[in-house]
């Protein structure tokens, strides 16, 4: 017998019955049934939450969409089962809503269910993982980070590291890497930005802290061209602040001298949180930069500030595609369809693309069939520091296989140099 607990949300008694009966088949005997919102808030608010919501669309009276958004707020579900006659495409983005409000979709079925559907939604269930704990990290403030007597950039610079993801073709060969900032605290250890960037950006520190990375990234770039004879390509994060600076583009010129690096070995990737109007100063300097080879890349292409409007503003040779529009493209065609209308676009834009966010064999293999030209995720490697890309490189020359990411593997790689 399974040990789960099932609420049932269904007006119409003949399905609702059915449906009990289904789930009796398959060994589940603790089942909640509702015919109304109202009934199921009151068997939660007897019996507290449940393991799987099955869950109807439509009917009189409050809707399933009501239950969705309470069973959200109030952590009283694990899980989803969308049930309803409604078009596939509503049923589609009511599952998309779900699980921006936090809830695992293990259904997005048609109208009547089978006793099949119902098994693949348990075993869906059962290979459901824990909730990982960076999930539930939340941001630090500046105050939790540097002693409130030392809040000075020069107390916590030297504490920032660049990681570093490789980025590949599909044939795996390795066409550069991303840098991304991690702050190697002393008391909390290595924090991803998620953790800091907030405080970082309220005490004003992005741009020390983007010189820093740009400093690492490009000291890099030029040890591989000492090892190997050839400079690694490295992207680096650029906040609209660092953009606006004054002297921003001459100052990436002469970083790029001191390296003897030349400049197309480095792309500046455009983070977009709002929607800005570059300045003519700053259109002047990236305009400047582009016509010296660096590249400049739209990050997480189509959220936030990061549209098309943005695309036509700035002289950008590069778009990310971010990990939403990547992860679970092999399930779901539309997704598929906005990744493969991307790059029709960069394409006629004579634009490079780069898709973030690949973890899953599956996803990969939908990648191959569009013939995407660079990818970059933890099903390639997962962010390490300098010394372990290096390590990594090596290895890859070696041995040409594609490596694949062990499962339950930390959210880093720590430093195995310390
Ligand atoms: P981003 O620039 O879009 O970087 C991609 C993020 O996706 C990274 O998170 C990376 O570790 C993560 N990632 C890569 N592959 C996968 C995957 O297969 N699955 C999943 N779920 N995630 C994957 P990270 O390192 O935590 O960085 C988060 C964001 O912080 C970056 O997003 C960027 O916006 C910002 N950031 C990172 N470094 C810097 C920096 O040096 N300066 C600034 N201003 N922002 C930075
Ligand atoms: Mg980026
Ligand atoms: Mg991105």
């Amino acid at each position: 017998m399974r040990a789960l607990k099932v609420l049932i949300l269904e007006d119409d008694p003949f399905q609702l019955m059915a449906l009990h009966q289904m789930l009796n088949a398959n060994q589940v005997f603790d089942v909640m049934t509702a015919d109304s919102v109202e009934a199921a808030r009151q068997s939660l608010r007897n019996r507290g939450g449940v393991d799987i919501a099955i869950c109807d669309l439509q009917m009189d009276g409050a809707d399933g969409l009501e239950l969705i958004r309470h069973l959200a707020q109030g952590g009283q579900a694990r899980s989803l089962v969308i049930l309803s006659h409604a078009a596939e495409g509503v049923r589609e983005g009511v599952a998309r809503l779900a699980f921006d409000q936090g809830l695992a979709v293990l259904g997005n079925l048609p109208k009547p269910a089978t006793a099949a559907m119902l098994g693949d939604v348990l075993e869906a269930y059962e290979r459901l993982e824990p909730v990982p704990e960076k999930d539930v990290l939340a941001p630090f403030c500046l105050e939790q980070l540097v002693a409130p007597a030392n809040v000075q950039v020069e107390s916590c610079v030297e504490q920032w590291i660049a990681y570093f993801q490789p980025k590949v073709n599909l044939k795996g060969d390795l066409l550069g890497v991303e840098a991304l900032v991690r702050w190697q605290h002393p008391v909390q250890g290595l924090l991803a930005p998620g953790r800091f960037m907030s405080a970082i950006e309220r005490a004003g520190f992005v741009v020390p802290l983007t010189w820093r990375v740009l400093e690492q990234a490009l000291q890099m770039s030029a040890e591989v061209r000492y090892r190997q004879g050839e400079a690694l390509p490295v992207a680096v994060n650029i906040a609209p602040q660092v953009l606006a600076l004054e002297d921003f583009a001459p100052r990436v010129m002469a970083l790029l001298a001191r390296h003897e690096l030349p400049a197309s070995v480095l792309t500046l990737e455009i983070l977009e949180h709002e929607a800005l109007q570059p300045r003519a100063g700053q259109l002047e300097g990236l305009l400047r930069l582009r016509m010296q080879g660096c590249k400049l890349s739209i990050d997480d292409f189509g959220m936030g500030a990061s549209n098309i409007h943005r695309l036509l503003q700035l002289p950008f040779s590069e778009l990310k595609i971010p990990a939403e529009f990547v992860q679970g493209v092999a399930d779901d065609p539309r997704q598929a369809a906005v990744v493969a209308g991307a790059l029709f676009m960069a394409r006629r834009l004579s634009m490079e693309v780069v898709v973030e966010g690949v973890e899953t064999l599956d996803d990969f293999h939908s990648l191959l069939r569009l013939d995407v030209p660079a990818i970059q995720g933890y099903f390639i490697a997962r962010p390490m520091c300098a010394a372990d890309l290096l390590r990594w490189m090596s290895e890859r020359k070696s041995c040409h296989s594609w490596p694949v990411v062990q499962e339950n593997e930390p959210q880093d790689i720590p430093c195995s140099c310390r």
